[in-house]
């Protein structure tokens, strides 16, 4: 699916899950799976973060005096680098990094609703994915056997379905919560 559809649909979800921030942090979690995309403003974005948490984290970890920043910027920058060197619809779209990205958000949000927008718009681009012809490699590193769920291609009238369902799904949401305090 394209980006903007992974972007609205894990906003909306995580939006229904955690209100305006589980929104945000849903459609965040909605794109970061296509960080090996090799093509465009993605993969420079990845790696500028990527750089940006490698300066900043041992920058910022040699003046606070905390390994642990130190580490979590080094390690996490060079994941990033190592990721978009990645064939797309690699590891990234696997059960396992969904699990690894949902224990990392129960880590860095003690909200349980945080942490559920955060993991279930990760999820939600795994589903998407696997509603394409391409499908994607689910139980990797175990297997590169890929899951189809439907053969929606990308760009198709079924993308463009369903970007505009959740975006109308997001404005119900909206509207309701506006309505209700
Ligand atoms: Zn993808």
């Amino acid at each position: 699916m394209r980006l903007r559809t992974h972007i609205v649909t894990g906003g909306v979800i995580g939006f229904w899950i955690g209100g305006p921030l589980g929104g945000v942090l849903g459609a965040f979690s909605g794109a970061v799976p296509d960080v090996d995309l090799d093509v465009g403003s993605v993969a420079r974005g990845a790696r500028g973060l990527g750089a940006l948490a490698i300066v900043g984290g041992t920058l910022g970890g040699y003046l606070l005096r905390s390994p642990w920043m130190i580490g979590i910027g080094l390690g996490g920058g060079f994941l990033l680098w190592m990721l978009i060197r990645l064939p797309h619809r690699g590891p990234t779209h696997s059960l396992a990094l969904a699990v690894l990205w949902s224990l990392l958000g129960a880590l860095l949000w003690k909200e349980p609703a945080l942490a559920g927008a955060w993991a279930a718009g990760y999820l939600s681009h795994l589903l998407l994915d696997a509603l394409t012809p391409q499908g994607i490699p689910w139980l990797w590193p175990l297997s590169a056997g890929r899951l189809r769920l439907a053969h929606w291609r990308t760009g198709s009238l079924w993308d463009h379905g369903i970007l505009l369902l959740s975006g109308i799904a997001g404005l119900g949401l909206l509207s309701w919560r506006l309505l209700n305090g």
